[in-house]
């Protein structure tokens, strides 16, 4: 029986092993399967890998020749250490921003077509680049941008046969680079190892950083009005190089125009379409500074220097004018910001004062009440005092013996009340006297305090008038429209009656800044905003939305005479007879138009007006567009 399951059981630890064998067996094919696949993945890689680095290609021809053999671990490790540390070392070297440098400028030293009398400077320049170390960098990028600057500056036959050369081409950057496609390439590799590093996986990033080291040197010098600061921003933001290169050609054509433009040609003056597509894309550093202006709220004493400061920025576009002008822009902010500071500090002040003031008050009340209860307290100890003076009388009277000692005696009593009575009046009087002079202080001090606060009532009436109506149109505000609607909104769901609501746009504004100058945009836009202003009804409202946009509310009136009312208004600015110089411009409104609706809000309303008032814009302008009716 033990022999029979002793045998059972070995047969069973066979099978087991046999099993197992089995799945060894079908693991080490697999092995070998994974294994042969590794090895070619690893032939395949190391091909691929192979070309981009000198220092490399050696490594991975070992790896690859190591793993075609029966592979050896220990050399296969060896290998691959000194292949990471290869790796690591060119890492660094990538990332090291000096050598890049120096890479890039040698690469655009050696490509550049500079006029004859730059060469001698170049051949020195690019001689010092061949030996320079890292920490060279910044005063070779400084002595490059010099040639490139005096290059540019220039005026010999040469440096104009340069520019015209430069119009051809697509692009400066292109041309520095040494053509466009793969001339590009061609040339970059054409250069120094280090840069061919570069050049093999980061083109773009190469002629990225060309381009904002070119412009960051530039753009202090050269720079006619702020563009070269928002191509620095579009440079950073590029994903392909067609980006870069319209850049690139974009700067070429300005550098180009501000060697040829006289110094003060405004920068308003564009010529071609080119030129102007260059323009429209980037405002200039001028034009927002004036953007920035129109949106500050500006105390009334300072609004002629903000004046007089916008038509420095549309008068002032030379090439070294804005650093001044934005300077100049940065005092002007700080005292606005210092005025109001002042006007709060001088807000503070007095209600330090009127503290005091209370405190004063309450301080004299505690002392005439002291001087009250002192007062009543002399009275009681007067009248205690006579009291016994007389009830003395009254004894001396039935105790008196002889009529002479009587009289004696009540005389000295008499005597003594009436130094009583004496004294307290005097002390009365006192008083009295005391108590009338600190109440003709108290009542000045009051009164200068009526008179500070009628002042500052004034004053925030005022405050708030400006604070509600726009300084340049003199009509209400973005803010005061706020109120108002909320208002007019509360009375329409109280009383039923219509109420529509109409958004105003100036057609073609930016052009009539561009031709004409901001001052004379600003008149046409007080002209228009009057003109509305005076024709609707007084309990109509408009306001002043923002730049060349306003927006009216009309109580009482339903969607269709407002169209007809707005058509009239509309009709009028474009009779009003603007004139620039005595020449005749044009000016014309659009106009959306909706009303509200049972259980409309507001944020609905005002987005079919603006619509229709897109429409009134696309189908043309010069005319007032009624909102569709709600979609719901
Ligand atoms: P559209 O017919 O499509 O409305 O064209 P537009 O040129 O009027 O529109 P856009 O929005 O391009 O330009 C509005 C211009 O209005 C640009 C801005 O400088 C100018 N602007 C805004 N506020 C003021 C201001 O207070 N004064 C002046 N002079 N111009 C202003
Ligand atoms: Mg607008
Ligand atoms: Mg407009």
């Amino acid at each position: 029986m033990a022999d029979a399951s002793s045998g059972q059981s070995a047969d069973q630890w066979k099978k087991k092993y046999y099993d197992q064998l089995d799945q060894l067996e079908q693991k080490e094919s697999e092995w070998g399967k994974l294994e042969s696949l590794l090895k070619r993945t690893i032939g395949r890689l190391s091909l691929a890998a192979e070309g981009h680095h000198q220092s490399l290609d050696q490594h991975i021809r070992d790896v690859r020749e190591t793993v075609r053999e029966a592979v050896n671990t220990r050399r296969l490790e060896s290998i691959l250490e000194k292949l990471s540390a290869n790796l690591a070392k060119i890492e660094e070297k990538s990332k090291a921003p000096p050598r890049q440098i120096i890479s890039v400028l040698q690469l655009l030293t050696d490509t550049l077509e500079l006029p004859a009398s730059c060469r001698k400077e170049q051949e020195k320049l690019a001689k010092k680049l061949a030996k320079a170390d890292d920490d060279s960098h910044e005063m070779l990028t400084r002595e490059w941008l010099a040639l490139i600057k005096s290059a540019l500056q220039s005026q010999s036959p040469s440096q104009n046969e340069v520019v015209t050369e430069k119009e051809k081409k697509p692009g400066l950057l292109n041309r520095l680079l040494g053509g466009s496609g793969d001339d590009t390439n061609a040339a970059v590799n054409t250069v120094t190892p280090s840069s061919t590093v570069l050049a093999a996986g980061n083109e773009l990033e190469i002629y990225r950083s060309c381009f904002i080291t070119f412009l960051d040197k530039l753009d202090n010098t050269t720079s006619p009005d702020g563009r070269l600061a928002a191509m620095r921003v579009m440079a950073r933001d590029a994903h392909e190089r067609v980006e870069l290169d319209k850049l690139s050609a974009s700067l070429a054509l300005m550098l180009s125009e501000v060697k040829s433009a006289p110094a003060a040609t405004p920068a308003v003056t564009v010529s071609t379409t080119r030129e102007a597509t260059v323009k429209d894309d980037m405002p200039s550093i001028q034009e927002l500074l004036i953007r920035l202006l129109e949106q500050l709220v500006v105390p009334q004493d300072l609004l002629a220097d903000v004046e007089v400061m916008k038509t420095r920025l549309e008068k002032e576009t030379a090439p070294s004018d804005w650093q001044k002008l934005l300077k100049d822009v940065a005092i002007l902010i700080n005292s606005i910001r210092s005025r109001m500071q002042q006007e709060k500090n001088e807000f503070e002040t007095f209600l330090h004062q009127i503290t005091n003031r209370l405190k004063e008050l309450d301080t004299y009340l505690q002392t005439e009440g002291a001087s009250l209860q002192k007062a009543e307290q002399t009275g009681k100890e007067f009248d205690n005092k006579i009291n016994i003076g007389v009830r003395d009388i009254r004894n001396d009277m039935n105790q008196a013996v002889d009529l002479d000692g009587l009289k004696q005696s009540v005389q000295t009593r008499l005597d003594a009340i009436s130094q009583h009575i004496m004294d307290y009046r005097s002390a009365e009087q006192t008083r009295i006297a005391e108590a009338q002079s600190s109440v003709s202080a108290m009542q000045s001090r009051m009164s200068s305090l009526e008179q500070e606060t009628h002042n500052l009532k004034t004053v925030l009436v005022e405050k708030n008038r400006q604070a509600l109506s726009d300084a340049l149109t003199g009509i209400p505000n973005r803010l005061a429209y706020e109120q108002r609607v909320q208002d007019e909104i509360g009375r329409w769901k109280r009383f039923g009656t219509p109420l529509s609501l109409a958004i105003w746009d100036v057609d073609y504004f930016k052009k009539v800044n561009d031709t004409y100058g901001h001052k004379a945009g600003d008149k046409v836009l007080k002209t228009i905003a009057q003109l509305m202003a005076q024709r609707i009804r007084n309990t109509d409202f408009m306001a002043r939305f923002g730049g060349e946009e306003f927006v009216m509310l009309l109580p009482g009136t339903k969607e269709e005479e407002t169209l007809r009312l707005v058509n009239e208004l509309r009709k009028q600015v474009e009779e009003c007879g603007f004139h620039y110089h005595g020449t005749a411009v044009k000016i014309t409104v659009s106009c959306g138009v909706s009303s509200f609706h049972k259980d409309d809000a507001l944020a609905q309303v005002f987005e079919r007006a603006d619509k229709a008032l897109y429409r009134a814009k696309k189908n043309g302008r010069n005319q007032c567009v009624i909102a569709a009716a709600r979609s719901d």
